[in-house]
């Protein structure tokens, strides 16, 4: 067991690189006689002899649990180690991604409080955004991803808070967080950041303005396509806020799907750099290729947001997307061939994943809908794995080569 509490002078961890965080942050809890892993604690309540120590710990004078749907060793476990790579005070969880996104806005939000988007948000949250927050008298602003002006002159405008998602989903743009929380600061709005894409390991929100980071773990995090969660880091007042909200609402992480992102985040770091080399080597040869009509990848010196990228990502990520010549008819061809991908409305995992936005990220979403957002029908998102570059780029070739 190692005492991540000890291991610098601060507290902060400072001393220590991301692959080592990602290996032993958060696993220094009360380990069941002398268990080198993280334990499933599958239980439901937690019993004290007496009702003083109860009291204790009900009210916080003293650690431990209470109850699972609030807090559980397990669960514990996972945040602490979001909270650490992601440089927070404090750390919650959730029992999705999407779990994170919804109960943090209504958490935070109220009937008559404004919040500023954009257009490219991931779809679910899109769905909160133009359905079910203005249901209960919250005033969206949906802005053009890529016109930082328009953002700003929006956030100028007043509101409560600003959201947002970098690099987005399918299209990779964007987003100058330091930039655009400053701006939603100036006018005392919270600045909320999707980081599921970029992850810890590529860029750290917080320290970039952001008042909240979070995650779908699902994703990235967890790595392995098994285990469905979410994560939200920032200011401890902050996140009790959200927590409370959580507790009622019930959305809570499971204790084995909290253990396999556990698992999963110990190789965060090496399959993020592993992901970050192979994404970039993959958009380069896709350039080249004449079926191939655009490819988006924020690492790419032709992406129009790669000088922000390089200001506040150290790398460009998993995830890159290309629009075919021939349309949605060729990207169905091209994905029916594909041998080392899995055709899967998911991303983030050790092996490849590809889809086109009509049944993975905008599945929500109506053709029209997907226009208006400027995602094209050619589009195939491709995640890219930790398998050998050279024999994904050799699966492209054959995949596209029966023109
Ligand atoms: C997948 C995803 C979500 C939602 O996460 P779930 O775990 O599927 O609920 C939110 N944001 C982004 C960027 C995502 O990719």
């Amino acid at each position: 067991m190692v005492d991540m509490k000890r291991s610098s002078e601060d507290g902060t961890n400072a001393d220590l690189a991301p692959a080592t965080l990602s290996v032993w942050a958060g696993e220094d809890g009360s380990p069941v006689q002398g268990a080198t892993q993280v334990p499933i604690v599958y239980s439901a309540a937690y019993g004290y002899p007496d009702v003083e120590s109860w009291l204790d710990v009900a009210l916080g004078r003293a650690p431990g649990h209470i109850y699972s749907r609030n807090t559980n060793p397990t669960v514990s476990a996972f945040e602490e180690k979001v909270r650490i790579l992601e440089g927070a005070d404090s750390a919650t969880s959730f029992s999705t991604g999407m779990a994170a996104v919804s109960n943090t806005l209504f958490a935070l939000l109220s009937a008559g409080d404004r919040v500023v988007s954009v257009k490219d948000t991931y779809g679910g949250t899109n769905r909160l955004f133009l359905d079910f927050l203005p249901r209960v008298g919250i005033e969206v602003k949906l802005c053009d991803t890529s016109d930082h002006e328009q953002i700003e002159a929006a956030i100028a405008k007043g509101c409560r808070l600003v959201y947002l998602e970098t690099p987005t989903n399918p299209t990779l743009k964007v987003m100058d967080i330091a930039r655009l929380s400053a701006a939603a600061h100036a006018v005392g709005a919270l600045v909320v950041a999707d980081n599921t894409f970029a992850t810890p390991i590529n860029q750290n929100p917080l320290a970039l303005g952001a008042d909240l980071v979070l995650h779908s773990a699902t994703k990235f995090l967890g790595g392995h396509a098994d285990a469905l969660g979410g994560a939200l880091c920032g200011a401890s007042e902050l996140i009790a806020k959200v927590y409370h909200y959580r507790e009622i609402t019930g959305a809570s992480l499971d204790p084995m799907a909290a253990y396999l992102l556990v698992r999963g985040m110990k190789t965060l770091a090496l399959r993020v750099g592993r992901q970050n080399e192979s994404a970039l080597r993959i958009a380069r040869w896709l350039q080249e290729q004449p079926a191939v009509a655009a490819v988006y990848y924020p690492g790419l010196e032709t992406h129009p947001h790669h000088d922000v990228a390089a200001r506040q990502m150290r790398g460009f990520g998993g995830v890159l997307s290309f629009m075919l010549e021939g349309g949605f008819e060729e990207v169905k061809r091209v994905l029916a061939r594909l041998r080392l991908a899995h055709r899967a409305a998911n991303l983030g995992a050790v092996e490849t994943i590809a889809g086109p936005p009509a049944t993975t990220s905008h599945v929500e979403c109506t053709v029209e809908e997907r226009e208006a957002m400027g995602i094209p029908e050619g589009l195939i998102r491709y995640s890219v794995g930790i398998e050998d570059a050279g024999d994904l780029i050799r699966d492209l070739e054959q995949a596209f080569a029966v023109a």
